[in-house]
């Protein structure tokens, strides 16, 4: 199975396969009790990929599917999956109607784009196991994950770690390739990241998966992303309201994909400063 070239990170309990788009992980996580698939995305032949390495390694064991948020690029291969148990925020499943569909319409959008045709249907994921609440836990045999509400990035995240392997999904915050991509709120993303403090206090973490980009094992690296992100909010902030038009573009002077990244950091700007002008 492994000249399978998604796999980007293999270990006794955790398969992390990524996508040739966005750098977008979907993460597979195989316990005594049961088997998780994170977020599985983008392109058919990818999706087929990860769906034939869990038929290979399931056995019995039952499935659940955990969605970090509901953009539409983590929540586009849900009904390849048709049998699995779905975990979500609460936030996530009592999404308006109007915007649920607004969100399968995009998945339209992208696959007409560019001509994809899929052998599952294209559905917002029904919510089996709702977490609400920061510090909830649900546990599975010797498994246990616990969760905490992530808004910011969107209004629906959700951070996850799965005990006893000390693993921590955090969606689509701490990825080594983007700077934060805040579409619903500078100051939700900001305490939503300093929840990693209590995260870090209250469990041995072993392992960080970030909804794009790369894995890491290593605590400072994890701290360091953490510190990066909000830097790049107070100094959003602060360049704003001195109007330092240098310091905002420089702000991403480094970003790996300039042309698509500086789109983003633009459109921050615009919410940072209508926040600031409440
Ligand atoms: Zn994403």
């Amino acid at each position: 199975m492994d000249v399978i070239s998604m796999i980007i990170w293999k270990d006794h309990y955790t398969t992390i396969f990524r996508s040739a788009l966005y750098e977008t992980t979907s993460t597979v996580i195989s316990t005594d009790d049961c088997v998780i698939v994170v977020d599985p995305n983008w392109l058919p032949q990818e999706i087929a990929d990860i769906k034939r390495y869990v038929d290979i390694i399931r056995k019995d064991r039952p499935l659940y599917l955990l969605f970090t948020h509901s953009d539409y690029d983590h929540i586009i291969g849900y009904r390849a999956f048709p049998d699995a148990k779905v975990i979500a925020s609460g936030a996530f499943g009592r999404k308006p109607l109007t915007e649920k569909k607004q969100i399968i319409e995009e998945i339209h959008t992208f696959d007409d784009e560019y001509y994809i045709s899929r052998d599952y249907s294209i559905e917002y994921p029904k919510v089996d196991i709702v977490i609400d609440g920061d510090g909830t836990t649900v546990d599975m045999g010797q498994t246990k994950l616990t969760f905490y509400q992530a808004p910011g990035h969107n209004n629906d995240g959700l951070f996850t770690v799965i005990e006893p392997i000390g693993l921590f999904i955090s969606g689509d915050y701490f990825s080594d390739i983007e700077f934060p991509y805040i579409y619903y709120s500078g100051y939700e993303y900001e305490k939503t990241i300093l929840k990693l403090n209590e995260i870090l206090s209250q469990f041995d973490i072993q392992l960080l998966v970030t909804g794009h980009g790369n894995p890491t094992k290593d605590s400072s690296e994890i701290k360091k992303r953490q510190q990066e992100s909000l830097h790049y909010i107070y100094q959003m902030r602060e360049y704003i309201s001195a109007k330092n038009e240098k310091g905002i573009t420089d702000l991403i002077k480094n970003c790996r994909f300039p042309r698509n990244m500086k789109k983003f950091h633009h459109h921050n700007r615009l919410l940072i400063e209508k926040e600031l002008e409440n």
